[in-house]
């Protein structure tokens, strides 16, 4: 049983701290999805939604009103939706925060980079395609197993049902993506884990972002009930060489589909090279919008 009161808040945009979002908009406070691996929850205030993360989703009910105050006085910028909740959480399905903010920001000339795990994006296709050369729409997909999904993404679609709708979302010609993180030590980084995905997404995407886990001390104290061997995985993921091996594999899979794979974590590879941060792709690049247009 998830609670959803009501809050208000004092601003609806924040700039954004990576290189490719000029601002960010989170709609809700904490996340129904409930990931156990979510690290989200460490750039929350409200303390009571970080202890009860996944059953408490704060609502700010004048957002959508500050945001048309916010967008007509702002220079117009790519807006990221969202990035510390999923944007089409359960409780979009009646307040409709999202959508009413995509409205509001498209209309004043902003463009828009979602980033979610619910089909639920899908009831805004009529909004996204009507401006389309200003959207992008990406998927977190971490897995093609429903049951390990289950287990770490209890309140989430499940996988099959979010590839189909990355596939619909494609094929209107909104650009999309997919986030393939976090990646998990003996859990997804195999390439086949990897090639599953894709596969599962009927190679749809031109664009895949790697990720891999971050153990905050939250994290740690959720995966570590849920995962057997979960202090393996803890010093498999401080190994550099481990990542680096990681992506190099994936990169591999990637070539072969004509896919382009940005990983992150600004760390050498072995043999040379660097590994790209990922948040230097999401939004301005993706949407061919010019950066000293944006301020
Ligand atoms: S969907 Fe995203 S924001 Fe929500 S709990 Fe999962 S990882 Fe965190």
């Amino acid at each position: 049983m998830t609670s959803c009161p009501r809050v208000r808040v004092g601003s609806a945009l924040s700039r954004s701290g990576l290189p490719d979002l000029d601002y960010s908009l989170n709609p809700y406070v904490g996340c129904r999805h409930g990931c156990l691996y979510c690290y989200a929850r460490e750039y929350v205030r409200y303390g009571e939604v970080v202890d009860r993360w996944g059953s408490l989703v704060l609502v700010k009910e004048n957002l959508v009103e500050l945001l048309d105050r916010e967008a007509r006085k702002l220079k117009p910028g790519v807006v990221g939706i969202s990035t510390i909740t999923d944007p089409y959480q359960p409780v979009e399905v009646g307040e409709k925060l999202t959508r009413k903010s995509i409205e509001v920001l498209l209309k004043r000339g902003f463009a828009v980079s979602i980033q979610t795990k619910s089909t639920l994006v899908l009831r805004d296709l009529d909004l996204l395609t009507s401006r389309r050369e200003a959207v992008d729409v990406g998927f977190t997909i971490i897995t093609a197993d429903p049951s390990t999904s289950s287990l770490l993404e209890p309140g989430a679609p499940r996988p099959a049902q979010r590839a189909e709708a990355l596939r619909t979302i494609s094929s209107t010609g909104v650009k999309t993506w997919l986030f393939y993180g976090p990646v998990i030590p003996g859990l997804n980084d195999s390439a086949e884990s990897f090639r599953g995905v894709l596969e599962l997404v009927g190679n749809c995407v031109e664009l895949v972002f790697v990720d891999k886990l971050r153990i905050t001390p939250r994290v740690r104290i959720s995966l570590s009930s849920a995962l057997e061997n979960f202090e393996k995985i803890s010093s498999t993921v401080r190994d550099r060489y481990w990542w680096s091996r990681v992506v190099n594999s994936f990169s591999e899979v990637c070539a072969k589909l004509g896919v382009r794979c940005v990983a992150s974590i600004a760390e050498p590879l072995a043999g040379g090279g660097r590994v790209l941060n990922l948040s230097s792709f999401r939004g301005k690049r993706l949407l061919n919008v010019e950066r000293s247009s944006q301020g």
